[in-house]
Order: C-alpha cells, then structure tokens, then sequence
C-alpha cells in the first residue's frame, strides 16, 4: 500500500479515522447505497465514484458522486482529493483506476485481494493452492480443453467465464455430449472454467469482517435459495446446518481473509455436500446480497462493519437479535419498467422491513429491493412466501 505523506492520518494499525472524515467508495449501486446510509449515520462524509449517471443508488444519499468513467484522470484526482481512505462496493474495477487512488489514499481491500476475487480462475487457483476445499474444476480456453475437462470431470458440470460473472450469467450447465467447439464458440468468453455440479443439500454464506489490526468477526451462518442462479431467500439461522458446520464454515472463512490480509467485509459462498462436507464455491471482496439481513436482524451490520474496517475503528458486535427471513425484490415484479407494485401489504406486516434501492427502471433480474421478515424462521418464511406470492400476483392480474 502506497500512502502520500500528506495523508499522515489515514488509517493504520494505530490509527483511527474520526467521523467527519471522507469515505471515499467506488461503485454507486445498492451496496454502496446501503453503506453511505452507515457512513452518514456515524457522521462521516460519503463521496462515491461511479461511471453511472447520476443519481447512482449510491449518489442519492452520499454528499458527492463523481460521475466519470474509471480511466478519467482528472475525475479520479478530484476522486482522491476528497477523501480520507477508498472501499469499493464492487469487485470490477479497473486495476488503473485503484492503482492511480491507492497512490494518494489508503484502499481497502488491497489491490492484490481484489485481483484474486475478480477473476473465477485466480480464486479457484488461490482455493487449490491453500487447499481450501471446493468442487474440482478445470481451465479451458478452447474446444478441446473443454472436451478434455468434461471427460476428466464428468457430467453433469458448470461451465463459467474466468471475468466479469454475477448473478449467474456468463454460465452454461453441461449435461450431456456436444459439439465442444460450437459451445466453446457460442460461449465467447477467452478463458473459463468448468466446475464439477455439486448436488448439494443446501446452500449457506459466511459474511465476516477484518479490521487493519486483524480482528475477525463473523455474522451467523446464512442458508440461502437461489432461483435462475440469482439469490431469492436467505434465512438465518440457517435450517440445513448445526452449530460444528457453522464454526467450520466461519474457519474457512477466517483463513481465506487471513490468507488474503483482507480489510473490509467479506463473503465466503459454500455448499454442504450431501454427505455434510462444505465446498467454496466463491467469495465477494465486499459486502454480500446473503448478508443484506444484518441491518434488520444484528446489532451491527455488514455495512457498519465495512466502514470500521476500513476506518480503522474497532469491530462492531454482530450478535443476531432475531431469526429473520430476507426475500429479494427483482425487477421482474415490477407491473411495466417505471411502475413499481403497490407495497401496501408489505408495509401492512409489521415484523417486516422494506428496503429500495432507488433504481428508476425495473429490468428482469435487476436487483431493486428486498424485504426482511423477522422471527422464528419458518413462520417468517411463510409470511415472507405469501407476501412475494401477493406481489408477484399483481403482475399477473
Ligand atoms: P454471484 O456472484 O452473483 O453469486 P455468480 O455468477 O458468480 O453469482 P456462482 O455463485 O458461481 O455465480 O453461481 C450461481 C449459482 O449457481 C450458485 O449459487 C448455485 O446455486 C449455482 N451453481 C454454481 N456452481 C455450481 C456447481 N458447481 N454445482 C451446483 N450448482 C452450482
Ligand atoms: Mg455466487
């Protein structure tokens, strides 16, 4: 990490950054919104940097947002010139860009975290190489490579691009022969990977903390349904676990931040095999969608907790004060582009808590909202079936 001198208090190992000092974070959508929200809250300025138009989510409540793309020099000096230290709320962003940041300013995560879990093939690599476990997978970069990895791997199996996946695009489930060249083709990705499937019993992630003085925290095991490979519940405490695989799921957690010397929060997604053991599948160097219900349900959230990291502050406790369920809101809802549904029987339930992300269009499988159920998990996930079940009534009415 490079720090100029004219920033001697940036956060260190002994100090801390006060509120009324800037926050600096890079991305402007949901995630960044909902950390601006804590960033303010604590009495902190909030600038973001996003190459959306303005207003980003994130830019509607922060006190700046710099609108430009990342290779804009002059914009990123304004960028840097702002703040205290720089976060990120997503893990695409050019290397450029936070090179030239962390060059005037602390950034947290570091750059070399960053690269790891930006790329499928690094991370898997990174798993392998820390013998972390996880599901047995090849690089390809060809027709033939993917017909070797098929044969070694066997079917079915999961084809990813190595760059730029989320919310499962850039996936091809493989279940049976093909021509190898022809999918590799329509694939268009350079490089990829082919992972073995995992025929899981339940999918669960560890959202965890570390501070710059290497102070773990972690938030309880999170069980979470995804449908069309995007998340849609997330329910805590998790059903399909005890708490042995809770405390194994959090060490792996732990020696994967260790492992990385990351600062911020973090997210570790795994599966339980159907003979118990836990598998990696991935992990965000940031706040996670399966960590959305510590703002409802823990006395600190992973949102706070990102800014203690990064401020240099000590770790809040993440003590769950409540099961809870967390549904999320696509854009599939949504009755035409610009028309959201009537939220009135979600704001009739009184255990439950809305939350929107100021995003103008509804698009299928964008991210618009969630809501969070709380109680004892399988009556809030009831209410929370039937409430989702009445929203996405009105669509259909
Ligand atoms: P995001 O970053 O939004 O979590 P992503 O595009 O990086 O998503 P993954 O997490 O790799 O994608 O996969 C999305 C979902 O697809 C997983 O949560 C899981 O439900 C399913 N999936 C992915 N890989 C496998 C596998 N090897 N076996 C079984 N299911 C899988
Ligand atoms: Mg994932």
């Amino acid at each position: 990490m490079t720090h100029s001198s004219a920033q001697s208090d940036a956060p260190t190992k002994t100090n801390l950054l006060q509120p009324g000092k800037t926050i600096g974070i890079v991305g402007g959508g949901q995630l960044g919104r909902m950390l601006t929200r804590e960033v303010r809250r604590m009495g902190y300025r909030a600038v973001i940097f996003t190459d959306e138009y303005p207003p980003s989510p994130a830019g509607q409540l922060a006190d700046r947002e710099i609108n430009a793309p990342y290779y804009d020099p002059e914009a990123t000096a304004e960028f840097v010139r702002e703040i205290d230290v720089a976060t990120l709320e997503f893990e695409n962003i050019p290397a450029e860009f936070l090179t030239a940041v962390a060059q005037r300013v602390p950034v947290y995560p570091s750059q070399h975290a960053l690269t790891i879990c930006q790329n499928r093939e690094k991370e898997k690599n990174f798993l392998r190489n820390h013998s972390i476990p996880h599901a047995d997978f090849r690089v390809v970069d060809s027709g033939v490579s993917l017909g070797t990895a098929v044969d070694e791997l066997g079917l079915p199996c999961i084809l990813k691009t190595a760059a730029f996946g989320y919310d499962g695009k850039g996936q091809r489930k493989i279940t049976q022969a093909e021509d190898w060249d022809t999918v590799w083709r329509e694939f268009g990705a350079s490089r990829g990977v082919v992972e073995q499937w995992i025929d899981y019993q339940c999918e669960v992630s560890v959202v965890c903390a570390r501070s710059i003085a290497g102070d773990i925290s972690h938030f309880p095991l999170a069980e979470n349904i995804h449908v069309n490979q995007i998340l849609d519940t997330t329910i805590v405490p998790a059903r399909c676990t005890d708490g042995e695989l809770e405390k194994k799921a959090q060490a792996l957690a732990t020696e994967i931040a260790v492992a990385l010397d990351f600062v911020g929060t973090f997210c570790v997604e795994l599966f339980i095999a159907q003979d118990g053991t836990l598998l990696v599948n991935e992990m965000a160097p940031r706040p996670h969608n399966s960590g959305h219900f510590t703002i409802d349900a823990c006395r600190t959230n992973q949102f706070e907790q990102q800014l203690r990291a990064v401020a240099g502050l000590p770790l809040g406790d993440p003590a769950l004060q409540s099961g809870v369920v967390m549904k999320n809101l696509l854009g599939d809802l949504w009755l035409s582009p610009t028309e959201a549904p009537d939220w009135s029987s979600v704001l009739a339930e009184p255990n439950t808590k809305l939350h929107l992300y100021g995003k103008r269009v509804g698009r299928p499988g964008r991210k618009m909202g969630h809501f969070c159920v709380l109680g004892e998990p399988e009556t809030a996930l009831k209410t929370a079936d039937r409430l989702f079940t009445e929203l996405l009534a009105q669509r259909r009415s």
